[in-house]
């Protein structure tokens, strides 16, 4: 087939090339020491000299550069800032030194190669809600329904999408741009991974500001701007809403945006352990009775907590499941992409 004109799938590519490859074509693997799961020596990209300072992690398929590059990514990535190329133009040099092959790397300019349907019914959902569902909504109380958040009438621009924790919390560079996600140098979320809310309509109406790392004592791991009020939104509903297939409810943005870029893209986070009486309203709203949904929150207590009055909610209008994990701690971010589909199989 011809691929002028065609997109490359970066998804694709990566999950056909692996780092050691990529290293082992530019002579570079040799050098380097490993370590169980990892890689480490000298960094290739600014030349530097200390061999502990650039490191990959074989199974998850990512480098980091803990000098002065300050950064990391996926293997596109690495060619891209090695040979100072365009993320496009790197992909298109793995895939004709893998020989990979041209129907599984290029699309046909589908933003969504995986579900050609999502976009078209998006649209139709958002300037016309489904007449039936919206009857079973329930009344939203006069606070919630007399002020909803305005949308933001700005954008944080010039995020880093490479940064090295978001590489660490393995979001790959499509989820992050996709989701707009990256680390804020200045304003309001100086020093924060700023991640943008949308309302169900899809408009920005708040950047939540993730601290980099464990915060220090006294300072909130999220700040949020003042005034907005979380309890009226659903992370991801906006695209959930078009999705097909059971309906999953995690607590914060990286389950979210994990699951999603393990291939569940109905996925929605409550920002938190709780779900508030607008958020069990906008779900029922987009939810028919056949519909399943999957509780899954973090195993901790807080988590044990909410989600059998959570699920006890919904139950009300949908198929309703628990996920509880083996081991303390676990949060629906830590799932591989075997688990996820186990998960309704
Ligand atoms: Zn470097």
């Amino acid at each position: 087939m011809s691929t002028k004109n065609k997109l490359v799938d970066f998804r694709a590519v990566r999950e056909a090339v692996s780092m050691e490859q990529i290293l082992s074509h530019y002579g570079l693997l040799e050098a380097m020491k490993r370590s169980g799961d990892n890689l480490s020596g000298c960094c290739p990209i600014h030349k530097g000299t200390n061999p502990t300072q650039f490191r990959v992690s074989v199974s998850k398929n990512v480098w980091n550069c803990f000098s002065e590059c300050k950064r990391g990514g996926n293997v596109v990535d690495f060619i891209a800032r090695l040979e100072d190329v365009s993320p496009y133009a790197a992909a298109q040099k793995a895939i004709e030194w893998f020989h990979l092959d041209p129907e599984k790397v290029y699309t046909a300019g589908d933003r969504a190669p995986n579900k050609p349907g999502a976009m078209p019914v998006a649209k139709e959902l958002m300037s016309k809600p489904k007449p039936e569902t919206a009857a079973a909504t329930p009344p939203v109380t006069k606070a919630e329904s007399d002020a909803p958040n305005p949308p933001l009438k700005f954008r944080l621009d010039k995020l880093q999408r490479d940064h090295p924790y978001l590489v660490e919390r393995g979001l790959t560079l499509e989820t992050l741009v996709d989701f707009g996600v990256g680390y804020c140098d200045k304003g309001m979320m100086a020093g924060r991974i700023a991640i943008p809310i949308h309302s169900v309509e899809g408009q920005v109406v708040a950047y939540a500001g993730r601290h980099v790392g464990d915060p220090p004592e006294g300072t909130p791991k999220y700040k949020l701007p003042p005034g907005f009020r979380k309890s009226l939104e659903l992370f991801n509903l906006d695209r959930a809403k078009a999705e097909s297939g059971p309906l999953i409810v995690v607590e914060g943005f990286f389950d979210a945006m994990i699951l999603h870029q393990l291939g569940h893209r109905k996925v929605v986070a409550l920002m938190g352990s709780s779900l508030s009486p607008a958020q069990e309203a906008l779900i029922r709203h987009f939810t028919a009775h056949s519909d399943q949904i999957l509780v899954m929150l973090d195993e901790d207590d807080a988590g044990r907590a909410a989600r059998g009055e959570i699920a006890a909610r919904l139950a009300r209008f949908a198929f309703v499941r628990i996920h509880a994990f083996a081991e303390e701690g676990q949060q629906p971010e830590h799932l591989t992409a075997d688990e996820v589909s186990a998960l309704f199989s």
